[in-house]
């Protein structure tokens, strides 16, 4: 995250009272203002928090208690008195016909939250023990920010944000974008409606848009960023200059309110409660969220805050709480508004799921699939609901961009079942000069080298068949059907035998008897017995197939396919250098060198030869280069589609057997090997009289037999 210059702050308008007359808790009041100020600035206006809300809400709830025992020192420019922040000048500004509130928020994140608002709205509307319960509409509380859509006619001609509550930004050409927004309405719509509502971005979304950028980051692009959370994302998604921008970032939207609406004079619609206003907004083709309840009095309220907080972590987006109004809206407009919020809605909360917390080591975790992960040991806070110990830093670069270092204050986040991140490091809490943090060049787990390949986010260990944070997948991948195919050996019996410590590597696999298998947990004889004979029928297989089953990046079915046809042997793979293997067709750099990776590593090498004194066998050739080249000299074009065999292997064998492939067909072609909707080059040789051939024919020449057998030359 970008760090704004904290010192770009509205200078604060109000002046501390002389020192002589100043009391103790207004040198607290003046500090607190000032950091209110700072923060909302660098929320609102920037769309770069630098706390987390919770170290904000705290503050602010200082100052409220402290204006509150106090309220001479109050004053019109204090944060408690203000809505969000000053709308950006780079977009026009919008006047709300209506201004756009705060809600009040209930911190407490516990029952009571509900039974204080309860008890105030009673008080306020002069209601005693006996009056019935107050009907409330209960929702939940979007973590995004608040959009007013204005249609006139039924056609969408304006989008504004909050801004300070009386000005928000236009910014209806960002919002256009959105496919959940309706851009014109059904008929029957008063003429002039403004929705209320909520802009924010869903948590897969979130999560694979910073994935994305940090794939951008990693490729050199500048001036990518990754976000903090979605409300900062959908923020900076809305108040992007670039339409286009804005149009890839995925934004979603619930409406929950009203703005201005032609008046019921003049055939506006008349609603008398809060829920039906939200059915219309459903029937006019608004997202409105399923969770909507009506509730009586405070224990209802209670049972939605305790149901929704169980929900929380399973709700594809963020929410911060839940907002209790009032649902009559007779007795909303009877209990009216003071200077920021109504009285007749609160926002009640849950626990905040962004915490400050120190670092208290950086450890580098290895996935399963070998990828090396630097995690933030973290002095323990409580954070979305759960005490969290450890948070992701993701990569190398992730770490060193937010320059997260051993002791520093940091804002982890832990929203839904994602896991917890460091999102951003508050760099003036920082002690001293800490060492920059760097990735190991070595797997933390088994000591093989590390690599990060160009273009990538991630470093990888390249012991694969050895490394025991991989023995998992390496299994799997082995054992699957495509590769040395061991029948029945699945997910769950893999996930047994090493957490029971029967197989670490694979050739521990054929080590397995009887015994061993049958005293595991709910392993019957007889599937024991299946599994053996599996074994035993896996050890005959092919070279691609044991090529591709030990699991070298990069290397899939038809590399393993060519890598075997080239080089013959498995030796001779396992000694070829770079060059020998850019020889293969279609390896690359890339390929070449993970290879030549993979075999340096002496783990990996061991296994191979342990898996081979197991009894793994299969047939051994000619490398390609020794092999007979019963097409050497002759030049091939192809053209159209082939019954059986792709272009790209056709040329492949074709290669294998010495033979040139062209792209062009010239007195020189001996042969074009014409497949369904031949084009041009099929015309042209026939033109020029080269031979025509089908993809049977071909095959035959590549069997060595020659031209003008059954099937052969057109
Ligand atoms: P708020 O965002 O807490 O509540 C009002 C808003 O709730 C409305 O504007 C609307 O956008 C939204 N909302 C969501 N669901 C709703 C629903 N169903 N019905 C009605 N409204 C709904 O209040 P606020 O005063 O705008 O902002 C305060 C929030 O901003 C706090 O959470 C605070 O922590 C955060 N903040 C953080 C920083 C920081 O530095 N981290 C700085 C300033 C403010």
């Amino acid at each position: 995250m970008s760090t704004p210059d904290l010192f770009a702050v509205p200078a604060l308008q109000s002046q501390p009272l002389s020192q002589a007359q100043q009391h103790p808790d207004e040198v607290r009041l003046y500090t607190l203002r000032g950091l209110l100020h700072t923060y909302s600035h660098q929320y609102y206006v920037l769309d770069a928090p630098q706390v987390p809300d919770a170290e904000y809400d705290r503050l602010f709830q200082e100052l409220q208690a402290i204006e509150a025992s106090h309220p001479g020192w109050i004053s019109a420019d204090s944060p408690t008195q203000r809505i969000g922040g000053k709308p950006l000048a780079q977009f026009a500004s919008v006047r709300h016909a209506v201004p756009m509130l705060s809600i009040r928020t209930e911190t407490d994140t516990e029952a009571s939250g509900a039974q204080n608002f309860d008890t105030r709205v009673r008080k306020e509307l002069g209601l005693t023990e006996s009056d019935p319960p107050v009907e409330y509409v209960a929702e939940l509380k979007f973590d995004g920010l608040a959009m007013n859509l204005r249609y006139e006619h039924g056609v969408l001609v304006q989008a504004a944000t909050r801004g300070d509550g009386e000005m928000g930004e236009d910014v209806t050409q960002n919002i256009r974008t959105i496919r959940q927004i309706p851009l014109k309405l059904p008929q029957g719509v008063p003429a002039v409606l403004e929705v209320r509502g909520e802009v924010y971005m869903r948590r897969d979304d979130f999560e694979a848009l910073n994935e994305r950028q940090r794939q951008r980051i990693a490729a050199g692009e500048k001036g990518e960023k990754t976000f903090v959370n979605p409300r900062n994302a959908a923020a900076g998604a809305v108040r992007q200059l670039d339409p286009a921008i804005a149009a890839q970032r995925p934004l979603s939207f619930f409406a929950y309110g009203l703005g201005q609406v032609t008046p019921v004079e003049q055939g506006g619609p008349s609603f008398g409660t809060h829920f039906d206003l939200l059915q219309s907004l459903k029937s006019w083709g608004f997202p409105v969220a399923a969770l909507v309840n009506i509730a009586q009095g405070a224990p209802e309220l209670i049972a939605y805050h305790a149901r929704i907080g169980q929900l929380r972590d399973q709700l594809p987006f963020d929410i911060d709480g839940v907002v209790y109004k009032v649902n009559s809206l007779a007795l909303q407009q009877q209990l009216g508004f003071v200077t920021r919020e109504p009285r007749w809605a609160v926002a009640h909360k849950y626990p905040a799921q962004e915490q400050l917390t120190t670092v208290l080591g950086i450890d580098v975790q290895v996935g399963r699939t070998g990828k090396l992960t630097p995690v933030a040991k973290l002095a323990p806070v409580f954070v979305g609901g759960v005490t969290v110990t450890n948070a992701t830093l993701h990569n190398e670069d992730e770490a060193r961009r937010k320059d997260v270092r051993v002791g520093d204050t940091v804002v982890v986040r832990r929203a839904g079942d994602v896991i917890p991140e460091v999102v951003s490091v508050l760099l003036e809490k920082r002690v001293g000069d800490p060492p920059q943090f760097t990735m190991p060049r070595t797997c933390p787990v088994c000591g093989s080298l590390a690599v990060r390949e160009e273009g990538e986010a991630d470093y990888r260990c390249t012991g694969g068949l050895f490394c025991s944070a991989q023995r998992k997948q390496a299994i799997l991948h082995f054992a699957q059907r495509r590769a040395v195919e061991v029948e029945g050996l699945g997910d769950k019996l893999v996930d047994q035998l090493v957490d029971a410590g029967v197989v670490n590597t694979l050739p521990d696999l054929y080590r397995l008897g009887l015994t061993a298998l049958a005293a595991l947990d709910r392993m019957a004889d007889k599937s024991a017995q299946n599994l053996l004979e599996a074994l035993q029928k896996s050890k005959q297989t092919t070279l691609p197939r044991f090529l591709f089953g030990l699991g070298i990046r990069h290397v899939g079915e038809a590399t393993a396919k060519a890598l075997a046809r080239h080089f013959g042997q498995l030796d001779r793979i396992m000694d070829a250098a770079v060059e020998q293997l850019l020889e293969v067709p279609d390896v690359g750099p890339i390929v070449a060198q993970s290879i030549r990776t993979f075999f340096d590593q002496a783990h990996n090498r061991e296994v191979v030869e342990q898996l081979r004194a197991c009894g793994l066998t299969w047939e051994e050739g000619e490398p390609a280069v020794l092999a007979p080249k019963p097409l050497a000299g002759k030049t091939f074009v192809l053209t159209g589609t082939f019954p059986t065999l792709s272009r790209d292997q056709a040329k492949d064998l074709l290669e294998a057997a010495g033979a040139k492939v062209a792209g062009s067909v010239s007195k020189k072609t001996d042969y074009v090997v014409a497949g369904a909707e031949a084009g041009s080059k099929l015309e042209k040789a026939q033109a020029l009289g080269v031979v025509v051939i089908d993809e049977a024919a071909m095959n035959a020449l590549l069997q060595g037999k020659p031209e003008g057998d059954p099937d052969g030359s057109a």
